[in-house]
């Protein structure tokens, strides 16, 4: 399976999420989370897609490319700065390096936060993201959902009523 920089985000968030979403199990639609990220995403910065590429290659879809500068530019509707937003960007630079595209700085934009973030990608992250897509694609082959974490974001997940709902 070609693992996509979703598959990344999750894996950083919930395994059983990685599962549930690798076998097409999805919610996300009707998740009015998402929905609303998507508005930030596209209303925050109403001037920026006329200035920047959008560019969609080898599972990964990044909607504001500086590629003069060579940075990848990322919003996020969270309230908080969260490690899968930086490993998801991190996927992003390690893609674009491997095809032999100058891209050498992420930066995660949090509206609601009025706050950046910097995002590199060191050699050991390169080790790092290799040895999670193995792990991924063992996840992924695993006939068994793996079991389920209670942690705060579950509220906020696809996958609540799924996990927890009677
Ligand atoms: S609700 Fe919680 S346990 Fe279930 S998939 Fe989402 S994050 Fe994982």
């Amino acid at each position: 399976m070609n693992i996509t920089a979703t598959h990344i985000n999750y894996y950083h968030i919930c395994k059983r999420k990685l599962w549930l979403f690798s076998h097409h199990i999805t919610m996300e639609h009707t998740s009015d989370t998402v929905y609303e990220g998507k508005l930030i995403g596209e209303h925050s910065y109403p001037y920026r897609s006329e200035k920047y590429t959008e560019l969609e290659l080898d599972g990964i879809k990044i909607d504001y490319f500086d590629a003069k500068n060579g940075i990848i530019h990322e919003t996020k509707k969270s309230d908080s700065v969260e490690q899968a937003h930086i490993a998801q960007v991190k996927y992003y630079l390690y893609v674009l390096q491997k095809n032999g595209i100058s891209a050498h700085k992420g930066i995660i934009e949090y509206p609601k936060l009025r706050k950046t973030e910097q995002v590199i990608l060191t050699e050991e992250d390169t080790q790092s993201i290799e040895n999670q897509l193995v792990e991924i694609q063992q996840i992924l082959e695993n006939e068994t959902c793996p079991p389920k974490i209670q942690k705060s974001f579950c509220k906020s997940c696809s996958y609540f009523e799924f996990c927890w709902g009677d």
